[in-house]
This record gives structure tokens, C-alpha cells and sequence, in this order.
């Protein structure tokens, strides 16, 4: 049967209707801003929409920017959308739309579109992580998405690497993953590198306007040492984390996804090799760090296969 998988970004709310086999017959969009009552009634309106005009739909499940209480189906900490906190979603949604609702965590779920669909689709044992504002995680591990004991696990972009004088994380630590290694922290790189090398190309850019990441990605395409070395340490970074992921949960694949995975090898090629310095045999020979092949659908392909009947199954089967 087919599922509605919905997921609900700092800025949209994208909605689709997702087949069996992961095709996605219809989608649409509304935006995440405004008022909780707005927020809500867009969350409905977009299941509602969506659905028209096709049969049989077995669940829903949002897919969230925040830590989920599984047993409550309530989100209790949304740095990047506020209004959501303390709503249980279930009922809320569940009762202006007469559909069963479940709610995942955003990069449990496009961790587990990776899973189903995507770059982990051939294998058991899977780490996901995408990076961008921050670094979101997921983790499969014997076709089981982990959840730990309240739904708060896999926030791997949590994880300390640098203990001493790291950068202020968004959740308040500092030296997490997520502040060495997401879309961010390539920002921050690219302009202190630019104030230090005015002359540079990242410089020149510098004088007119801010540098934004996609700026480093086109110069060290294009060659630029400066901005090759930016990408570089980023992946070091990265790789620093990946070498513990490697080690505790013996992946087959780790798939990293989300806007800075743009920078390709020029990130993972360094992240790879830190990984391989840092982690142990037999896991650093086995597992296989590449791009998720999803992109910016995971999210919605992912939380369709996590949508969960009135028996507790998933709708879409394992
Ligand atoms: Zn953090």
C-alpha cells in the first residue's frame, strides 16, 4: 500500500505520496514559517492535498528538525523550528487528517530513505549523514534503525572531536562534528581564510560581498590551492568522525548526503584518509564512504517507509 511520507524543514514543508517501491506519485509544498496554529494547519493541508485522487494510503510519518520522543510522537528540542516543540504531532495531525501518524527524527528518516531506496539499499548496515546547516545522522545496524531508548539516538553530528578549544557547536558544546565539519563550518573557514589571504580568489570575493560555501566548491573545482585546502581540512575533520563511527558500528556503507556533500571527493577523498589513519581492521577495510544518491527527496522517500498502520507495521514492508 502506499504511504505519505512529510518532511518538515526549517523553511518547507514538502509532502509526497510514496509507492511500494519508492516512486513518488505526487508531491507538494508549503512553506514551515509562521505561527504554530499555521505550521499545523499547512502540515494537514499538505497530507490532504497530496492524497487527492489516490486510493488506499496505509500511514503518514513527519519527518522533524528535532529531537523525537517516540513514545510520545512529540518533538522536545527544534533549534531550526521552535514552533514545533512540545506538539504532539500524532494527535494533532492525526485528528485533522483521520490518518495514523508516526514522527521520526529528519536524518532518521532520510537515513532510512538511504536505507530502502538509495546509497544503502544493498546492504544490512548502514551510516548516514548528511551535512549542512548542521550534520544530521542516522544509523542502520542489522536493517534496524537505531533509535536508542527514549528516540533521541544517532545524532552522530553531536559527537566531541575536538575536546580542546573547538568552535561553538549549535547545541551549545563546543568541538562537536557538526561545528568542524557541516556546510557551516566550511562558511567560517572559507572567510577567516579570506581575511588572511586578501589577495586571494576566496579574498577578492571577500571586498565585494560574504563568501558562501558554494564559493570554495566552484574555486577548488577550478583548481584554487586556498579553497581545495578549506575542503580539505573540512573532510579531515569529518574523517575524524567517521573513524569513530567506523569503529563502533562496523558499517558496510557510510553515505554522506545534504548541501556541502556538493564538494564531493574534494571532501571525502581527505575524509576517507583520516578515517583509514584514525579506525580499525577488519571494519576501515570494509566499509565504503560515498555520496547518498537520494539528494533532497530522502527525507520525504524515508519517512513514507517509516509510516506505521494501526498494527504498528510499516506500511511499505521491510
Ligand atoms: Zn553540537
Amino acid at each position: 500500500m502506499n504511504a505519505i511520507g512529510v518532511d518538515v524543514g526549517g523553511t518547507k514543508i514538502a509532502a509526497g505520496v510514496v509507492t511500494p517501491g519508492g516512486e513518488i506519485l505526487a508531491e507538494v509544498r508549503y512553506p514551515s514559517s509562521g505561527s504554530r496554529e499555521q505550521l499545523l494547519s499547512n502540515i494537514a493541508r499538505a497530507i490532504s492535498e497530496v492524497r487527492e485522487g489516490i486510493d488506499g494510503i496505509g500511514g503518514v510519518c513527519l519527518a522533524v528538525p528535532g529531537f523525537v520522543m517516540s513514545a510520545e510522537n512529540k518533538v522536545v528540542f527544534a533549534p531550526n523550528l521552535h514552533t514545533i516543540e512540545g506538539v504532539r504531532l500524532k494527535d494533532e495531525i492525526g485528528e485533522r487528517t483521520d490518518l495514523d501518524i508516526t514522527v521520526e527524527n529528519d536524518a532518521n528518516a532520510a537515513a532510512w530513505g538511504e536505507f530502502r531506496f538509495g546509497a544503502g539499499s544493498e546492504v544490512d548496515h548502514l551510516v548516514f549523514l548528511t551535512l549542512g546547516t548542521g550534520i544530521g545522522g542516522g544509523v542502520i545496524s542489522h536493517g534496524v534503525l537505531l533509535r536508542g531508548a527514549q528516540g533521541a539516538g544517532g545524532e552522530l553530528g553531536h559527537v566531541t572531536i575536538q575536546a580542546e578549544g573547538g568552535p561553538l557547536c549549535g547545541c551549545g558544546n563546543y568541538g562537536c562534528l557538526e561545528a568542524l565539519a557541516s556546510g557551516t563550518s566550511i562558511t567560517r573557514r572559507a572567510r577567516r581564510a579570506a581575511e588572511e589571504h586578501p589577495k586571494s580568489a576566496l579574498g577578492r570575493i571577500a571586498a565585494d560581498r560574504d563568501v558562501q560555501g558554494e564559493d570554495v566548491t566552484k574555486l577548488a573545482n577550478e583548481g584554487d590551492e586556498l579553497a581545495i585546502s578549506v575542503l580539505e581540512e573540512t573532510g579531515t575533520w569529518l574523517g575524524v568522525g567517521l573513524a569513530g563511527f567506523v569503529n563502533i558500528f562496523n558499517p558496510d556503507v557510510i553515505a554522506i548526503g545534504g548541501g556541502a556533500s556538493k564538494a564531493g571527493e574534494l571532501i571525502l577523498e581527505p575524509a576517507r584518509r583520516e578515517m583509514r589513519r584514525r579506525s580499525q581492521s577488519p571494519s576501515r577495510d570494509l566499509v565504503t564512504i560515498k555520496e547518498a544518491t537520494l539528494g533532497p527527496k530522502s527525507g520525504v522517500l524515508g519517512a513514507a517507509a517509516l509510516a506505521r498502520d494501526e498494527s504498528g507495521e510499516y506500511v511499505l514492508g521491510s
